[in-house]
């Protein structure tokens, strides 16, 4: 089995391979993915489709008679389908990110994240080879920076969010706050 998610280029493991082609460990499927508002500013426009049709909502519960908000939280991630991403798509024993384009920050960061300003690699990460983490910085330091910035941004949205509305708002237009904030954002 070959995965093939493309996550980071060209970056390369000590040996200089590229540590994902010869990857047998399925890291889409074994985690949830959170995704920021930016990430599904992307996702939306790139797959043409409502947020409703691919996320998931924790942190949340009753959404579907509006958003109730369990310590403050709205926390988004992707759908899944057979245990693993509902975009990865396997052929013939070959998996493949079907998002590459536009995938989630964290899928293009694994297993790395910046954290104040520092990169480091996270805890149990499931690679099976170690990466170089210097080549990984030098590739990625501008979207792990840009992806940090985007969590924050997301934050803040929510804490507003939460400030202004509360609880009993409809998922939809929390959605819609969402997009229109990062849009705003894009074009100010
Ligand atoms: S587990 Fe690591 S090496 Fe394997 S596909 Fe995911 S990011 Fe690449
Ligand atoms: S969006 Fe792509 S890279 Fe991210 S978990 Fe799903 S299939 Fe994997």
């Amino acid at each position: 089995m070959t995965l093939i998610v493309d996550s980071h280029d060209s970056s390369h493991n000590k040996t200089g391979e590229f540590p994902c082609v010869s990857c047998h460990t399925d890291c889409c499927k074994e985690y949830v993915i959170f995704v920021n508002a930016h990430d599904v500013y992307r996702l939306s426009k790139g797959l043409q489709m409502a947020p409703e049709k691919f996320l998931e909502i924790y942190g949340a519960k009753d959404y579907s008679l509006g958003i109730n908000l369990e310590e403050g939280l709205i926390d988004l991630a992707l759908k899944q389908k057979n245990g693993g991403c509902q975009f990865l798509e396997e052929t013939k024993d070959v998996f493949r990110c079907t998002v590459n384009d536009f995938k989630p920050g964290v899928c293009k960061s694994y297993p790395f994240a910046m954290k104040n300003g520092k990169l480091i690699q996270m805890d149990k990460i499931m690679c099976p080879v170690d990466w170089d983490l210097a080549e990984f910085e030098k590739m990625m330091v501008t979207h792990l920076k840009k992806d940090e910035f985007e969590w924050k941004f997301y934050d803040e949205l929510v804490k507003e969010w939460n400030a202004k509305h509360g609880e009993k708002k409809s998922l939809s237009e929390f959605l819609k706050f969402m997009l229109d904030k990062v849009e705003s954002s894009l074009f100010s």
